[in-house]
């Protein structure tokens, strides 16, 4: 008997004896077995002892005024308070448009090959889920260190993730000497090894987080010719590119042969430092675009208008402020002060060329055989002790990056922290006056 012909009353009563025997249906196992977020865990344990948070990559400052400003007269507009369009609000898709025509040196159509989305996150999660096919098996290729969404938000696609690790490749020392973020090299080999008949996407993170490397040209060109010969859609994550210092940033999407293949990813929390304001865009060809915004459509339908129409007018208003060019300046002030503080202590660290993170290298530092960890920590292995270390020894909290890692490779990580710098000079100096105590630290291991 099918259940449409089993009587109504025998289904009520078979249902209620499985309710009350299994409970609730279970979560999802990607979301049942996950504990506390990396970013959720240091802030608590450095909230803990006062720690200064280098830990998460928000602002510890405000945003400029013409911005927040932007934003205020926006919401008091009665027409700013209802849906967007799921596209984007129009002033928004203009003026996004008109920055990435400068950017990408050509025409891009606002009403086609551009959509806005809750943040850069969700354009990503939009893409995969465009692109990929539940069931299929169909493959993803991350660069290792990877940011944090990208695997979940490709199993959630129906995707599954390949690891390709980004390797120093240096005579230095990493552990004694201070090296290049451009010492972190992806082998062109080991890239297309990773290729499979099933090989769909290949995610590219340019400035990147948490390396701060700034992919050369040549770098994008081998990238870009693994992508062309297997017919790979490139998703270029860069809501850093308007942070490098003393280097070119190079989109993928502008050399030959590309432009066709490549989703490029942005972030108005990014540019302009309102990261809770959640607003995004994906811009590619129309063809990429129309399945990104289908996709979009389905997830949060669109995004908020109000704040859609703030970044709008803080677009407009940026140029006249000469914002980017000073912003720049401000963040490259405040990376050299880090790279100053870790220098005075005696901690190398990997120079970044773009973004707002820097990795420091702590295969110096001994932790004590018996020293106690909480058990969340003690759990998630030695990197997460590091931090933890960190944190309680010196009273400056960071990232512990192996959470950018696939198991297979956390050990190219485990010696590293990442500090962010999108900090007050208040909140820097006083994490430098800390990490004074480091010296006495690594003499005494000496
Ligand atoms: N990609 C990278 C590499 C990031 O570092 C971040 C934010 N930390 C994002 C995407 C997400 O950006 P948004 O806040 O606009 O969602």
């Amino acid at each position: 008997m099918s259940s449409a012909t089993v009587p109504a009353g025998e289904r009520a009563a078979a249902a209620a004896t499985a309710g009350s025997s299994g409970g609730l249906p279970k979560p999802s196992p990607l979301y049942a077995a996950a504990g506390l977020d990396v970013w959720t865990m240091m802030n608590q344990a450095a909230a803990s002892v006062g720690a200064v948070n280098l830990g998460q990559g928000y602002m510890s400052f405000p945003p400029k005024d013409f911005i927040t400003r932007a934003a205020q007269e926006a919401l008091a507009e009665n027409s700013h308070n209802q849906y967007a369009p799921p596209r984007g609000r129009p002033g928004l898709l203009e003026q996004v448009g008109a920055r990435f025509s400068r950017l990408l040196g050509r025409d891009i159509d606002p009403g086609s090959e551009l959509s806005v989305h809750a943040g850069a996150n969700e354009a990503l999660l939009s893409a995969f889920t465009a692109f990929l096919e539940h069931g299929k098996g169909e493959e993803v290729i991350l660069i290792e260190p990877a940011f944090d969404q990208y695997t979940p938000n490709v199993i959630m696609a129906g995707g599954r993730p390949v690891y390709v690790p980004l390797r120093v490749r240096t005579t230095k020392d990493p552990a004694r000497e201070v090296v290049s973020s451009s010492d972190w090299k992806l082998d062109p080999a080991e890239l297309e090894a990773a290729v499979s008949s099933k090989t769909r996407i290949l995610v590219l993170n340019t400035p990147h987080n948490p390396v701060g490397k700034v992919f050369t040209r040549e770098e994008l060109e081998e990238i870009g010719a693994v992508a062309q010969r297997h017919n790979l859609l490139v998703i270029a994550d860069e809501v850093y590119e308007h942070l490098t210092y003393g280097i070119e940033h190079v989109s993928i999407a502008t050399l030959p042969g590309m432009w066709e293949r490549t989703i490029t990813v942005g972030s108005a929390g990014k540019l302009f430092g309102v990261t809770g304001w959640r607003v995004g865009w994906a811009v590619g060809p129309a063809s990429l675009i129309a399945p990104t915004l289908s996709a979009h459509t389905r997830i949060v339908f669109t995004t908020n208008t109000p704040l859609q129409e703030g970044i709008a007018s803080a677009l407009c208003l940026a140029h006249d402020n000469d914002f980017f060019n000073v912003q720049r300046s401000e963040y490259e002030r405040r990376r050299n002060r880090l790279m100053a503080a870790l220098d005075d202590a005696g901690l190398p660290y990997v120079v970044p060329d773009g973004a707002y993170y820097l990795l420091a290298n702590a295969a110096s530092i001994k932790i004590p055989k018996d020293y106690e960890f909480p058990s969340y920590i003690e759990a998630r292995g030695y990197n997460f002790k590091l931090a933890y270390f960190f944190i309680k020894e010196f009273g400056v909290s960071g990232i512990p990056p192996t959470e950018f890692y696939s198991d297979a490779h956390k050990a190219l990580a485990v010696d590293y922290i990442r500090f962010a710098f999108c900090k007050t000079d208040e909140v820097l100096e006083e994490a430098a006056r800390r990490l004074q105590k480091l010296k006495t630290h690594l003499q005494c291991s000496d």
